[in-house]
C-alpha cells in the first residue's frame, strides 16, 4: 500500500507523523511512502532525507493511508479521498464532530489515543511518547521561570537550599517530570489518586504525598472524585503546596474536564517567586488561576500553561511518534506490504473511530 505523510498545517505544530528512519523501515516492508513537499520542514527534516530513505515527494493525500500528527482541519478533512484511511490524533472524545465529519467523508480513521495501554501495544502508545516530551518540558520551563535554583549549590558565598518540586498526576508526564526534577538537582514529590503509582514514584528518586484520597476508574484510569472526596482532597493540598517551590500539574480523567487541583488560595499561600506549570491547559488546566496558553503572575506566582509542548521538541518527539505509527501501521500490513487491517484484533478495533464511511460505534468508547 502507499502512505501518505502530509504536511502539519495547525499554527505552531512542528511534528511530523513520518521521520526518515522509520521510513526506510517501511519501505523495507513493501509499502510505497510518499511524503508532502516540506512536510519534515518545521522538524528540520528536509525532503531530500526523506528521498535517501527510499521515500517519494508527492501528492501524500492521494495515498491509501494518511499518517499525521495533529486532528485535521475541516480544509484538510476536503483533501482526504473517500475511502482513504487517516491515522493520527483525533481528539474523538473531546471533538466528536470531527470524526462525525470524517465518517462523511467515508473515511476510515484510526485514533492514536484510543490505542489500548496494553503491553502488546506499547510500541504504538503516542499517549505515552508524547506525555514522556511534556513532561520533561514542563520542568525546564519552571526552572526558567523559577526565581530560586533547583540544585543545591554549596559556593564561597554560602550553601543554596535545592527547590521543593510538587508534580500533581503521576501517569506519563507526572513521572517524567519527577525524574527530570530530580536530574536537575530539585526534591521532587509525587502525587496521585491511583494509590499504584507511589512505588512508581518512588523508584525515580521521588517522595510520595498521601492524602489518603484513592479514586481508580476503567481501565485504571482515574475516575473523577466525588464532591466529598474533592473537597478532601483541596484542603489537604491546599496545606501542602504551599511548601513548594514549584508545583507540575499534569492530571487529567479521561472525557472530563481537568480536575482543579490548585486553588486560588493554595496559590495566595505559596512563597513569592514560585511556578506552577499546569499541563492540562487544554481540557480546562488543574489551577483554578490558569490561562491556558500563557503565562500570568498572580499573589506573585507565576502560573505557566503551555499548549501543545510536545511540538516545541519536534526533532524528538516526531521520531518518537513515528515510531508509534510504524508499530501502528505494521499491526496492519500483511507479509506484501498490502493494507489489511484485522477489525477483530483488540488493539485495531479500539484505535478505529470511523470504518467505510460510518461511526463504528453510536459514542467513542
Ligand atoms: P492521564 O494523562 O490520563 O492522567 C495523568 C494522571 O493524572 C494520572 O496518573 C491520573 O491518575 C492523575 N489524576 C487524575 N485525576 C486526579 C486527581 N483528581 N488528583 C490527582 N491525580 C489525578 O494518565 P496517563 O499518563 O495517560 O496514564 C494513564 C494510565 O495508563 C495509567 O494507569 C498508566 O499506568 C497507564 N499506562 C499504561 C501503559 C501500558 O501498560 N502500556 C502505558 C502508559 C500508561
Amino acid at each position: 500500500c502507499t502512505v501518505g505523510v502530509v504536511r502539519e498545517t495547525r499554527p505552531g505544530e512542528r511534528r511530523v507523523a513520518l521521520v526518515p528512519t522509520v521510513v526506510e523501515k517501511l519501505t523495507g516492508r513493501h509499502v510505497r511512502v510518499v511524503v508532502e513537499p516540506g512536510a519534515g520542514i518545521a522538524a528540520l527534516i528536509p525532503d531530500e532525507h526523506y528521498t535517501a530513505s527510499g521515500a517519494s515527494i508527492g501528492d501524500a493525500w492521494s495515498a491509501d493511508v494518511v499518517v499525521k500528527v495533529a486532528p485535521p482541519t475541516a480544509r484538510e478533512v476536503a483533501s482526504l479521498n473517500p475511502g482513504t484511511t487517516l491515522i493520527g490524533f483525533l481528539n474523538p472524545r473531546g471533538d466528536p464532530e470531527a470524526v462525525a465529519g470524517l465518517s462523511t467523508a467515508e473515511v476510515t480513521a484510526f485514533a492514536v489515543e484510543e490505542i489500548p495501554r496494553i503491553s502488546r501495544a506499547q510500541s504504538m502508545d503516542a499517549l505515552s511518547s508524547q506525555a514522556n516530551v511534556a513532561g520533561y518540558k514542563a520542568v525546564l520551563l519552571a526552572a526558567w521561570e523559577c526565581t530560586r535554583f533547583f540544585p543545591m549549590l554549596t559556593t564561597a558565598a554560602g550553601t543554596v537550599k535545592p527547590a521543593t518540586v510538587l508534580v500533581l498526576g503521576a501517569g506519563v508526564a507526572g513521572l517524567q517530570a519527577l525524574a527530570t526534577a530530580k536530574r536537575l538537582g530539585g526534591r521532587p514529590t509525587g502525587y496521585d489518586v491511583r494509590p499504584e503509582v507511589a512505588e512508581q514514584v518512588r523508584s525515580v528518586g521521588a517522595r510520595w504525598l498521601d492524602l489518603g484520597v484513592e479514586a481508580v476508574g476503567e481501565g485504571g484510569y482515574a475516575r473523577e472524585l466525588t464532591e466529598d472526596e474533592r473537597a478532601r482532597q483541596q484542603t489537604e493540598l491546599e496545606r501542602a503546596i504551599g511548601t513548594f517551590d514549584v508545583v507540575i500539574t499534569t492530571a487529567l480523567v479521561p472525557g472530563r474536564t481537568a480536575p482543579t487541583l490548585v486553588t486560588e488560595d493554595a496559590v495566595r499561600g505559596m512563597k513569592p517567586g514560585s511556578v506552577v506549570v499546569d499541563l492540562a491547559g487544554e481540557t480546562g488546566g488543574n489551577c483554578a488561576l490558569t490561562q491556558p496558553g500563557q503565562t500570568v503572575v498572580r499573589h506573585d506566582v507565576t502560573i505557566s500553561s503551555p499548549l501543545n509542548l510536545p511540538a516545541t521538541m519536534p526533532e524528538h518527539a516526531s521520531e518518537l511518534y513515528a515510531r508509534n505509527v510504524a508499530a501502528l501501521l505494521e499491526l496492519m500490513l500483511d507479509e506484501q506490504g498490502r493494507w489489511a487491517p484485522d477489525f477483530d484484533d483488540e488493539v485495531v478495533a479500539a484505535a478505529c473511530v470511523t470504518r467505510s464511511g460510518s461511526a463504528t460505534t453510536g459514542e467513542v468508547r
